[in-house]
């Protein structure tokens, strides 16, 4: 489900004006930095010194392979001497790869009793990296800016979030959804452009016929079913009446099975993420619940009722945050808690992802109540406590626009015994009534990718690279300011 093969490349600039010991120099100084950076165990992909480019035509080839390599997911630059910027135009105009501007220097501090005019010459990209700043912003390049010695850990955290979310961004490029179902009828925040979508994103959207799914089921095996039950068995707490021959053990059966075919609908279609809806579940025994949130726990992306966007989020929130403590889930503001700063109950139908959990999900059957279908398996638990983001990405018709909302899960007030779904509480930044408040104005949706993993960086990096919009909702949000910042965000993009 997560590719291992991504590399980030790193570049250094210079000049031939200073001799080819000074060159010598620069290519061991890059070396050095690419070993660091891949010795600090921070960075979740391999970083690649590939060489010191000096004049227009070598940037041209060395941007023009990175565009080629399928592995190079992202570029860093660094500007060792003074690079006269002009030499790059060619090709910046031309890279298609995200771009980190690593502003450092070789050496940490100025050695007082020795710096000479060699030294200076040679270790200036207090300058050089100005100078290439400069073409960057003339050429309207999307970049992040990363300041600081390359051997601090604070700058190797920048560099990875960044390359977490340069691959995340190969994969939202390559992703294919499948749509069991269209949207459902009449909503609209979950719809929107899809070849919009595919010309900004990458992703394709595609359906496949629900009676595809059905098909599969009738196919998958007995005995396959007994073994994915004792595998829940295993992971699962058991609710005592789906231990029990009887209804809710055959309905846990028949979501095993839907989960088998649902599984090898998928991978015969190459897809990473998925949408459901409740209205359209012909021929299937009951809401692939059951199926989704394993799905999801397994790094499928997921969205009810058609919501192909926020499939498509969870799938890229997941990728970005592969290896790091924390999970992440589709979730759904449901109901308010209007007491002290205020707080949000999120839940879904029966859709979050098991990752979040606090404790060992448990295996239980309840009614539905829409949808008219059996009733299905789901997997209920509460989510842990601790700072998250929840995300969305909405359409406005003439661009997209990123949402994010800093959050604290936090413990429910008191046990829920009758809510038979799982669920997550959470505080908002920076207190429920500014942020319910600037997400309306923002025109977000009801559904989110959340994740414990992520944080804001990972989500402005993502818009950065993705060009899009991106709007925060904190600690320090006021709804004057905010509804300024919409304002200014749509003259912007008006141009
Ligand atoms: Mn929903």
């Amino acid at each position: 489900m997560f590719k291992t093969d991504s590399e980030i490349w790193l570049l250094t600039g210079a000049q031939t004006l200073y001799g080819e010991e000074a060159l010598r120099q620069v290519d061991s100084h890059s070396q050095v930095v690419a070993d660091g950076f891949n010795a600090c165990g921070r960075i979740p992909c391999k970083i690649v010194y590939s060489g010191t480019v000096k004049s227009t035509e070598e940037i041209e080839r060395k941007f023009r392979e990175a565009n080629d390599s399928d592995k190079c997911v992202g570029v860093i630059l660094w500007m060792h001497t003074f690079s006269p910027a002009k030499m790059w135009i060619r090709g910046l105009k031309l890279l298609k790869k995200p771009i980190l501007h690593l502003h450092t220097q070789f050496y940490k501090e100025i050695p007082w009793s020795e710096i000479d005019m060699d030294f200076m010459n040679l270790n200036q990209s207090a300058h050089g990296d100005r100078e290439f700043g400069h073409i960057m912003t003339r050429l309207n390049k999307p970049r992040k800016v990363v300041v600081g010695h390359w051997d601090d850990a604070d700058v190797q955290d920048r560099v990875a979030a960044w390359s977490r979310v340069c691959v995340a961004w190969r994969e939202m490029n390559t992703l294919r959804i499948i749509r069991f179902g269209d949207q459902m009828n009449d909503v609209a925040v979950t719809d929107g452009d899809k070849v919009e979508a595919e010309n900004v994103f990458g992703f394709r959207v595609e359906y496949c016929p629900v009676g595809e799914l059905v098909d599969a089921v009738s196919k998958v095996g007995v005995a396959d079913v007994d073994a994915l039950v004792a595998e829940y068995e295993k992971e699962y707490d058991f609710d005592e009446e789906c231990r029990q021959p009887g209804h809710a053990r055959d309905q846990v059966k028949e979501a095993a099975r839907i989960e088998i075919a649902l599984r090898a609908v998928l991978e015969k279609w190459n897809a990473k993420a998925f949408t459901t809806s409740f209205d359209d579940l012909y021929g299937l025994n009951q809401l692939p619940g059951l199926a989704s949130q394993r799905l999801m726990a397994d790094g499928y992306g997921f969205g009810a009722e058609g919501d192909w966007k926020t499939a498509a989020l969870v799938r890229t929130m997941k990728v970005a945050a592969h290896g790091l403590p924390g999970g992440s889930s589709f979730l759904e503001d449901y109901v308010y808690h209007f007491k002290g700063k205020g707080a949000s109950l999120q839940a879904h139908m029966l859709e979050v992802c098991p990752t979040i959990a606090s404790a060992k999900p448990r295996m239980e059957v309840h009614p539905l109540g829409i949808g008219g279908k059996a009733d299905p398996a789901r997997l209920v638990f509460t989510a842990a406590e601790g700072p998250g983001v929840a995300a969305t990405i909405v359409d406005l018709g003439r661009r997209f626009r990123m949402i994010v909302n800093e959050v604290d899960c936090v413990k429910p007030e008191a046990p829920l015994p009758k809510l038979p779904v799982a669920r997550a509480f959470w505080k908002p930044r920076p207190d429920l009534k500014t942020s319910a408040a600037a997400w309306i104005l923002a025109g977000g949706t009801h559904h989110t990718s959340f994740s414990f993993a992520l944080t804001r960086e990972h989500l402005e990096d993502f818009a950065e690279i993705a060009q899009i919009e991106v709007v925060f909702i904190d600690a320090n949000t006021n709804i004057s300011d905010f509804r300024k910042e919409l304002r200014y965000n749509d003259l912007y993009y008006s141009r």
